[in-house]
């Protein structure tokens, strides 16, 4: 299990335990002022990317230290998980209520409202994700423009994440203030900045789920289909078997290749299961 897990789920998948501290969820007013404040300034988010590009020219040992220390901090703040749509139905099984909004990565790299995050509350109180930002000082006012939000029923959050699954997204889902978990998202590593920055510059700031794929060989007839939808490299063919392959170090276990797969061969199972993957992360 992931270090989360350790610290913060009591051995069990941490996102999973949110009873344990959702009472003093919207109460926090550092907590609050973090999301506000992660909303209203998006700069944040142009200063990420060219902290990258610059990231990857610079030498080797140089990377190596200033990656590990933006690891840590965002731990401490915003970090990630992927996770599949069984875990994602789980969560917004427990939520008080759930916003649709748009993706700042998406807003910040293409220009464009999509609507690919979803805010969630666990306030003891059942208020909606929006009174998240309600009470807080003027400065916030001109920030974080709550009319872009959509609250939306659980039922109708699941209907679009399996559409989003369809498109190929990957769900992850995000602490605000770690260990509070404040949203879940559907992600790819050509647009979303955190996926980008873990998988394409190894800059860490999601682990990988806690799950990886598995390929039934007596049902797979390898079409390929499921090749097409790894965000992460890890599915190749085998000609002379002719049946798709994991790699299990490759794997982050989202699950979305079983959703190309028209005959059922693909499956999840525990990560902690296959050696060479148990700890990886
Ligand atoms: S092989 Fe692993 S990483 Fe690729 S889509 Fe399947 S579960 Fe996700
Ligand atoms: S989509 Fe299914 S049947 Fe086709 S190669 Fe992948 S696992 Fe095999």
């Amino acid at each position: 299990m992931c270090d989360f897990c350790i610290q913060h789920g009591q051995g069990k998948k941490w996102y999973l335990e949110a009873e344990n501290y959702s009472q003093d969820l919207l109460s926090d007013v550092r907590r609050r002022d973090f999301i506000a404040d992660f909303f209203s300034h998006r700069e944040h988010l142009d200063g990420a990317a060219r902290d990258l590009t610059r990231l990857s020219s610079a030498p080797r040992f140089v990377r190596r230290a200033l990656s590990a220390a933006r690891t840590r901090r965002m731990k401490k703040q915003h970090f990630g998980q992927v996770l599949p749509m069984e875990d994602v139905e789980q969560i917004f099984g427990f939520v008080n209520s759930v916003s649709r909004l748009p993706c700042i990565c998406r807003e910040t790299l293409l220009g464009r409202e999509v609507g690919y995050c979803y805010g969630v509350s666990l306030g003891p109180g059942g208020q909606p994700f929006g009174d998240i930002f309600d009470g807080l000082d003027d400065s916030f006012f001109s920030g974080p423009d709550t009319s872009r939000l959509q609250e939306i029923s659980k039922e109708e959050a699941i209907a679009a994440f399996a559409e989003h699954e369809k498109e190929g997204l990957c769900h992850t889902v995000w602490t605000f203030m770690t260990p509070f978990i404040g949203g879940v998202c559907n992600c790819d590593r050509s647009d979303c900045m955190a996926m980008k920055a873990t998988v394409v510059h190894d800059v860490k700031v999601m682990f990988r789920a806690e799950y990886i794929a598995e390929v039934n060989r007596d049902l797979c007839t390898g079409c390929r289909s499921c090749m097409r939808l790894c965000q992460f490299g890890a599915l190749a063919y085998s000609a002379a078997d002719q049946k798709a392959v994991v790699d299990h170090t490759a794997c982050y276990g989202c699950g979305i290749c079983r959703s190309a797969c028209p005959h059922d061969a693909m499956s999840l199972r525990p990560r902690a299961e296959v050696p060479v993957a148990a700890s990886l992360w």
